[in-house]
């Protein structure tokens, strides 16, 4: 079992554990969105960054193998400025529709842009306006406004109920999750875990 250092505190790693797993597992908190321990690494939401000492920069805890001797620090001057700019990006077109959403006061948007970010919105341009109540399955209705693209219920049906029935289609501030035409996702019986899995309050 390979012991790694995180904030100086060591810390004993499973074999093929990466950072963010072992620092969970460890007591030590770090934020994150798109991983999940019964998922592949996506990596897409960049939150769980951290710094390995020696380094100038940082990177992702998620994908990063817990090596014997490795050292990381979890809450660096850098490390604090980047996740603050990853919570930005998040929130850049996110609604903030707290007030009427299903999932506030249980959002780890919520709980982590008031941790690591805290501030308004630093743009003065509108807010990229997507679907509302765009309906997956005839039980399944999505907000793409408050979908921060971190592609777990993709995943899910991938890897885990296997019907392959979500996707992301086009490209940056135009990407959406959207099902499979063939309305596969409507004959998912385990469609409805997404809802449980999707950080925010997007999937209702
Ligand atoms: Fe992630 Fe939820 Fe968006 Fe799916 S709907 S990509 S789980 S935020």
């Amino acid at each position: 079992m390979p012991e790694i250092f995180i904030n100086g505190q060591s810390v004993q790693a499973e074999r093929n554990q990466n950072v963010l797993d072992a620092a969970l597992a460890a007591g030590i908190e770090l934020p994150y969105f798109c991983w999940h321990p019964e998922l592949s690494i996506a990596g897409n939401c960049r939150v769980c960054a951290v710094q390995v000492e020696g380094r100038s920069w940082v990177e992702i805890a998620c994908n990063m193998p817990a090596t014997e001797g490795l050292r990381v620090q979890t809450d660096t001057e850098l490390v604090n400025e980047y996740r603050k700019s990853v919570l930005q990006l998040l929130t850049l077109n996110h609604p903030v529709d707290c007030g009427i959403c299903d999932k506030a006061g249980e959002c780890k948007l919520q709980d982590f842009h008031y941790q690591y970010n805290g501030s308004p919105s630093i743009s003065v341009d509108p807010k990229v306006r997507a679907t509302k109540f765009f309906p997956l399955s005839e039980r399944i209705i999505l907000d793409n406004e408050r979908c921060i693209l971190c592609s777990r219920c993709v995943r899910f049906t991938h890897e885990i109920s296997r019907s392959k029935a979500l996707g992301i289609k086009q490209r940056g501030g135009a990407s959406l999750v959207r099902p499979t035409e063939d309305g596969s996702f409507d004959s998912d019986v385990y469609s409805d875990n997404v809802i449980d899995i999707c950080p925010v309050g997007a999937l209702l």
